[in-house]
């Protein structure tokens, strides 16, 4: 059995912030920079190799090879920029470079973008991330053999000094084809990719303005590394079914609890006939929409799963009152869900029988669940790990009460 149900929301404006911030900040620095031409400045020219280079083995790492992919172009780009084109660009060879940059970099850009998620760690999903890189590094290493080609591969409009006109809508193409991505998915690595194009787009669209490669690849760098440590981040903090923080960050805020907060177990209720009954692949749905209203908890509770069909909540210098509404009201949300799910055993064969098997499900089968919660206050000199186990106590007598609803000490 399947379920069909409302996605669980991932965060939309949270990817874009940080990058946001660092373009807006490359943008007003470049001018400064741009007059300065001290020692410093120019040892900040090897910065971006080693901070993109970090964050090509972090993501491989990490099993981002899209990032991998961002960054190893990004170096290439780069190194390119400071070997081949601090000439102008109207002779024959860097304006050459600069053609097949304009080109291949969005290009691979959308490759990254476009990729669907499982096959980035897949041989071929690699395969397609370097794409991009390697064709350019081959052409620059071509060029570097024929340097004939040079007037081959210039555009016929001649030598370039900014992004010709292809290159342009080619670029910004790809710059809001890849936001495009980003909006669909909601996928923090295509954020990443969408920046990376816009990085390269300021840095080859004003070339001429001195500087501005090595700021805006660090700026690329930063949000390219930023978003590597918050995936690190995630995959120690967070449940990987459900998305919640997970049993290792309730340890963590446990240690910095004070009396007066609240400590609440939450229980899904009979869970094992629900597994038993729809089977485990509805049941683990059915934990994610579950977590998914638990997350939405007010009184700025934190939700943490703390395994299995066990959920904790706590909230921290909140009027008990309030809180105790609070999960009330998540309580009565989820008794009052009605959770549609499919068979999947019969999935048809072809898309005929699909669109006539729909036909005939159209009014799919739906389910209900509940939740029984115990709460407590953690009281002056407890150990909090105290508290979460008289939390539990009072979690058994609300199954012993009949289960859905909520049993505590603070009224
Ligand atoms: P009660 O109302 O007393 O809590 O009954 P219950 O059936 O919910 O409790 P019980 O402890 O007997 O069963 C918990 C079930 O939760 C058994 C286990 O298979 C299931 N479960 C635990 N983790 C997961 C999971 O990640 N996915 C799924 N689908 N089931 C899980
Ligand atoms: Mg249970
Ligand atoms: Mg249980």
């Amino acid at each position: 059995m399947c379920l069909l149900m409302s996605l669980v929301r991932k965060p939309l404006i949270a990817p874009l912030v940080l990058p946001s911030v660092l373009l807006a900040l490359a943008v007003s620095i470049v001018p400064v920079i741009s007059e300065t031409t001290s020692e410093l400045m120019l040892g900040l020219k090897q910065l971006p190799y080693y901070l993109l280079l970090l964050v090509t083995v972090l993501s491989l790492v990490l099993n981002r090879t899209r990032e991998a992919g961002a960054a190893l172009l990004l170096i290439i780009v780069y190194y390119c920029i400071q070997t081949e084109l601090q000439t102008p660009l109207s002779q024959p060879r860097p304006g050459s470079v600069y053609f097949l940059l304009s080109l291949l970099v969005p290009v691979g850009l959308i490759l990254l973008s476009a990729m669907p998620e499982k096959r980035t760690i897949e041989p071929w999903g690699v395969a397609v991330a370097l794409i991009a890189p390697v064709l350019l590094l081959v052409s620059i290493l071509i060029l570097q053999i024929r340097p004939d080609l040079h007037q081959v591969w210039l555009p016929r409009t001649g030598a370039p000094t900014i992004l010709s006109s292809e290159g342009f809508y080619l670029f910004v193409g790809a710059v809001f084809s890849c936001l495009l991505i980003f909006f669909l998915t909601r996928e923090s690595t295509r954020a990443g990719i969408f920046f990376a194009g816009v990085f390269s787009f300021a840095t080859l669209n004003w070339l001429q303005v001195p500087m501005i490669s090595t700021v805006m690849m660090l700026g690329a760098g930063i949000s390219l590394f930023a978003g590597a440590i918050s995936s690190m981040l995630s995959m120690l903090y967070s449940d990987e079914l459900t998305g919640l923080l997970n049993r290792k960050a309730l340890n963590r805020e446990m240690e910095v609890l004070k009396p007066g907060d609240i400590l609440v177990m939450a229980d899904i209720d009979k869970f094992k006939v629900l597994n038993d009954t729809h089977g485990h692949d509805t049941g683990d749905e059915v934990l994610k929409l579950v977590a998914a209203l638990m997350a939405e908890v007010g009184e700025k509770g934190k939700a943490y799963r703390y395994g299995g069909e066990e959920f904790s909540f706590v909230f921290r210098n909140r009027e008990t009152d309030k809180v105790l509404d609070a999960l009330q009201a998540i309580r009565k949300k989820i008794a009052s869900y009605h959770i549609s799910i499919r068979n999947r055993s019969r999935r048809p064969k072809n898309h005929k029988s699909g669109a006539s098997y729909r036909k005939n499900t159209q009014s799919s089968k739906t389910i209900r669940t509940s939740v029984s919660m115990g709460v407590v206050i953690l009281k002056e000199g407890e150990n909090p790990n105290e508290a979460l186990k008289r939390a539990d106590a009072q979690l058994y007598r609300a199954k012993e009460s009949g289960r859905n609803c909520i049993c505590s000490n603070l009224r």
